[in-house]
């Protein structure tokens, strides 16, 4: 733990899982540079302070109706979190700042870069105001590029051009646009233009990823952008992880995997949001189930629409596998994705899952469903080339395709190698010299010089 800095960091999460782990991560690896942290938070979907009694933690009331803060319309969902969460926010963070003591001034506001309207409320109030991007580099290039996507007519995306090249970002094509399933594609632009725009407009942009991995995302977007930016991440790599889990992490997930023999399992998991048809849901159960390979499965309650949790599975499905399979609601995944059990992870590509295999050298099966996962499923398997895409829409025999190339064939090893060398980066780039940690270096000089 480094010297105390005299300097108080207000962080605002967006209450979601895969943004919450992240700016919470961001929290202690600020603390253990000696900056004290104040965490506003919503009352929706609100983390557990008792995990990290070395922050403080103000909750804020967002305000939302339980149909209002439904994830079946994420877009209208993000737009007016922005809208309520306005006035308690200003009020609470003016409120931090008159009660700051002089030993310990409010030096900057850290937001998620989704809240987007906390960069008019901090110029208001004079204080500096940083973002954290959650997601990658990858995909925030095409996000800040949405006008002139539009522009050359890839957007909005029509079905017909698909399978076609986008020409100035290759190797992703049409389908791999990170734009959301929503009847109002409009509203979601709007979205996506504010949350760069206000992105742009911050003090400095910190990143959940490492130089070695994005090099070329992050050298466009330092041609394009003039804010500062800071790559530190892998963030959960940087201290033993405090539990940020908004849901109760299944421990048998580990009972069940000290079981199997090692390298044998696919783990499969679609993150906190995404949701299946019950026909893709009856796919990947006998995909997984022909595939012969030991697997954990976890299907979050709402994972497949209209369904409470597992209620369509065939009759004695699991039995018939005598012990073969292992479904949870939730796993503890860093825990998961660490196991000597597991050979592969059946991703949804969301970018903290992303990162996460990555770092523990774990080969990518992806079936991206929205926004920037269907980037990060292509820079998975065209750039960095360390898994694979289930093509052609979820089919068991598809499916049974996909893991027998990772788990049986030549290209299944080529692949590991290649992860192993990421993970291998992954971990060199924290180290004394490395470029994560010289960014950080970087940030803590950025922070303790900015006036507010
Ligand atoms: N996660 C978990 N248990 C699970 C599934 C996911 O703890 O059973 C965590 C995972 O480690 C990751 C986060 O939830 O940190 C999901 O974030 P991601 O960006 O991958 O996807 P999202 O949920 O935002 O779609």
């Amino acid at each position: 733990m480094e010297q105390r800095k005299g300097r108080r960091l207000v962080l605002f999460p967006l209450p979601f899982q895969g943004h919450i782990n992240p700016m919470l991560q961001l929290a202690n690896i600020l603390h253990s540079k000696g900056f004290s942290i104040t965490v506003i938070h919503t009352t929706f979907n609100s983390p557990d302070s008792s995990q990290y009694p070395h922050l403080t933690f103000c909750p804020i009331k967002g305000d939302l109706s339980e149909s209002e803060a439904s994830i079946s319309d994420v877009v209208s969902l993000l737009v007016l979190l922005n809208v309520r969460c306005s006035d308690p926010f200003r009020d609470c963070l003016s409120g931090l700042l008159s009660e700051a003591s002089e030993e310990e001034p409010v030096a900057c506001l850290i937001s998620d870069a989704v809240f987007y309207f906390t960069q008019g409320v901090a110029n208001g109030l004079g204080l500096p105001r940083f973002v954290l991007r959650t997601g990658g580099a990858c995909s925030f290039v095409v996000f800040a590029a949405f006008p002139f996507l539009k522009d050359k007519g890839y957007l909005p995306v029509q079905e017909s051009k698909l399978e076609e090249l986008v020409g100035e970002f290759p190797p992703l094509k049409v389908k791999d646009l990170p734009v959301v399933d929503t009847k109002k594609p409009e509203k979601f632009c709007q979205l996506v233009d504010r949350m760069v725009n206000e992105t742009k407009a911050s003090s400095g942009i910190i990143w959940n990823t490492f130089q070695e991995l994005e090099e070329s995302a992050l050298a466009k977007l330092g041609e394009e952008l003039t804010t500062r930016m800071y790559p530190i991440g892998p963030f959960h790599n940087y201290c033993p992880a405090s539990s940020s889990s908004l849901l109760e992490q299944d421990r048998s997930s580990i009972a069940w995997l000290n079981k199997q023999e090692p390298r044998s399992v696919v783990y499969v998991s679609f993150g906190s949001i995404a949701a299946i048809s019950e026909a893709d849901f009856l796919e990947i159960a006998w995909g997984l189930a022909n595939s012969k390979h030991p697997f954990l499965w976890v299907v979050r309650c709402g994972l497949v629409h209209g369904n409470k949790w597992l209620e369509k599975l065939p009759d004695r499905f699991l039995e018939d596998l005598n012990g073969r399979g292992h479904i949870v609601k939730w796993a503890p995944q860093l825990e998961v994705l660490a196991h000597p059990a597991i050979a592969l992870f059946w991703t949804h590509s969301g970018w903290n899952s992303t990162l996460e295999s990555i770092c523990e050298g774990v080969p990518m099966m992806c079936t991206p469903c929205s926004g920037d996962q269907k980037v990060n499923a292509r820079y998975v398997s065209d750039v960095w080339s360390v898994g694979v895409q289930v093509e052609n829409g979820l089919e068991r025999e598809t499916i049974g395709r996909s893991i027998r190339r990772l788990m049986v064939e030549k290209e299944g090893d080529e692949i590991r190698n290649r992860i192993l060398c990421l993970k291998e980066k992954a971990s060199l780039c924290l180290s004394n010299s490395g470029s994560s940690f010289q960014c950080l270096d970087q940030l803590v000089s950025h922070i303790l010089s900015v006036e507010s």
